[in-house]
């Protein structure tokens, strides 16, 4: 049968999609299954594993009904997903032995604070790129063998490791392959990314016994076929990638420079640094983009915590709109923001400021400020605190890139992305395809099937829709930046005068 179509499981926080794309890369059909957040603490967030499982299922198999084609017809799948959430199971059972803790889970804040009380964190940051942080793998999985005593049946070999991908693939993959990719190994903390292996000091470090880890292949291989149970096809898995590795993949950054941001809840910036590990000097993590024919390729990563959420908070807390895409006609009301800025550091400010005390505020209010200065601020905020992360990565680099490549949700914002362009003074490119991280998947299981031979063959399918070209005069954009640096600056202040 001809194959003729890819498909990719993205498996994220909130829900798990599928998505069926051809292999020229158009999209045709998707299906997504939200599922139950448990808290079961403040600040602990956890999924069930068994819920991850049946609804990326469900979703594939939701995408293939709704696209009519046979299951035969797909030439392979990529698997994209949630990064750092951590889960362990039984290798003979498949047992979970806790529900999987989630990437934002902040339980093991305190265990990071004694290791860098110890002073381990350079040492980290040298061999992994990361900062130590309850966000990334390692201290979550040393939580669960804590928890539940299991660090002599994990040296047994008895348990597995794995993120989210892991769990996946020793579920629907025939044979149980227990197999992470080097993008996902690169959030655990554990794994050295200059070396390309799971790093035994560092395993010591967090006492995790190396009997328990997946062995860590390239971003598009073949893995095994899919469980003919879930499709009546033994289609071949050949992807794994890290969502935002997906989607920096997804819109085709395949040189050195190339970046690309997403607006969703929060922000996330990925610039490709080619195939020389480089630290930042300005407070961004380094990772690696994906791995192919055993090579790596680094990027530079920077996140915005509240982007497409301070929409969220103008719409939901303050009422000022009832939808997220009123924003974009309001603020073209104005002729400018009349001075005012907002600060959405609700959970304080990432990089390059690094201060987590930092609290949101509104600065430069008059007595003719009105709900528009309001919204049109908390517009501009996703574009400065985007703009700031571009800036670091430019210095660490050390040239800015030509253009920005962008996706999610609030890019949809016709405003949003001009003013981008504008206060960045680089162009900013759309994609016809914005469900990038779904379709770097597709293209990756495609690399590792064989229906590509090369990038080059693989960025064929991605093409620019949308692109804003800078229009606003330089010194314009240099005098809101300098508003946005002092509106920064009393975002601090207000945090260092607290006793
Ligand atoms: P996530 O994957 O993080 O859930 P999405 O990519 O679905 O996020 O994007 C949703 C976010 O984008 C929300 O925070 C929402 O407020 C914001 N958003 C959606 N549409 C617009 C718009 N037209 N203008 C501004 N923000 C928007």
């Amino acid at each position: 049968m001809n194959k003729r179509y890819l498909a990719a499981l993205d498996q994220g926080t909130t829900s798990s999609r599928a998505v069926i794309f051809t292999t020229e890369g158009q999209l045709i059909a998707s299906a997504a299954f939200e599922f139950k957040q448990h808290y079961p603490q403040p600040g602990w967030v956890e999924h069930d594993p068994a819920d991850i499982l049946s609804t990326q299922i469900e979703a594939l198999r939701a995408a293939v009904r709704q696209s009519g084609i046979d299951p035969n017809e797909i030439a392979a799948i990529g698997i994209t997903n949630q990064r750092e959430t951590t889960l362990v199971w039984d290798r003979h059972t498949g047992q979970p032995a806790h529900n999987a803790i989630v990437w934002q889970c902040r339980r093991t804040a305190p265990m990071v604070e004694e290791i860098e009380k110890a002073g381990h964190a350079a040492l980290i940051q040298e061999k992994t790129g990361l900062k130590p942080d309850a966000y990334f793998s390692a201290t979550k999985l040393r939580w669960i063998l804590e928890e539940h005593g299991l660090f002599a049946k994990a040296e047994a070999g008895d348990l597995c490791f794995g993120t989210v991908d892991t769990w996946l693939c020793w579920h629907i993959v025939s044979g149980h392959p227990h197999v992470t990719d080097a993008t996902n190994a690169s959030r655990t903390l554990l794994y050295n990314i200059r070396t390309q292996d799971w790093d035994d000091e560092l395993l010591s470090l967090f006492r995790i016994p190396r009997a328990m880890l997946p062995r860590v292949i390239d971003s598009a291989q073949y893995i095994g076929v899919l469980n003919e149970d879930i499709l009546g096809a033994p289609i071949p898995v050949t992807a794994i990638a890290g969502d935002q590795h997906a989607a920096l993949f997804g819109q085709a950054c395949f040189e050195k420079g190339m970046v690309k941001n997403t607006y969703g809840t929060g922000c996330f910036m990925l610039m490709n640094i080619g195939d020389q590990f480089q630290l930042s000097q300005n407070g961004l993590i380094t990772t690696t983009a994906w791995r192919l024919n055993g090579k790596p390729t680094y990027a530079l990563e920077g996140s915005v915590f509240i982007g497409g959420a301070a929409i969220q908070w103008l719409r939901d807390e303050m009422q000022l709109v009832q939808k997220a895409a009123e924003t974009e006609p309001i603020s073209r009301e104005l002729d400018g923001n009349s001075g005012v800025y907002m600060v959405p550091a609700f959970t304080g400010l990432g990089a390059p400021y690094w201060n987590m005390y930092a609290r949101g505020i509104v600065v430069g209010l008059t007595r003719g400020t009105g709900r528009k200065h309001l919204i049109r601020a908390a517009l501009e905020s996703v574009a400065y605190q985007s703009g700031d992360l571009l800036k670091a990565m430019a210095s660490d680099y050390g040239a800015t890139p030509k253009a920005l490549r962008v996706d999610g949700g609030a890019s949809a914002n016709r405003f949003l992305m001009q003013f981008q362009a504008d206060i960045m003074g680089i162009t900013v490119q759309r994609p016809a395809v914005l469900e990038t991280t779904a379709l770097g998947a597709a293209l990756l299981a495609g690399l590792g099937v064989g229906i590509f031979n090369s990038l080059e063959e693989t960025a064929s399918g991605w093409h620019v829709e949308d692109e804003f070209r800078p229009e606003m005069p330089p010194e314009a954009a240099a005098r809101l930046l300098k508003g946005w640096k002092r509106a920064i600056r009393a975002a601090q202040a207000w945090s260092e005068e607290e006793d």
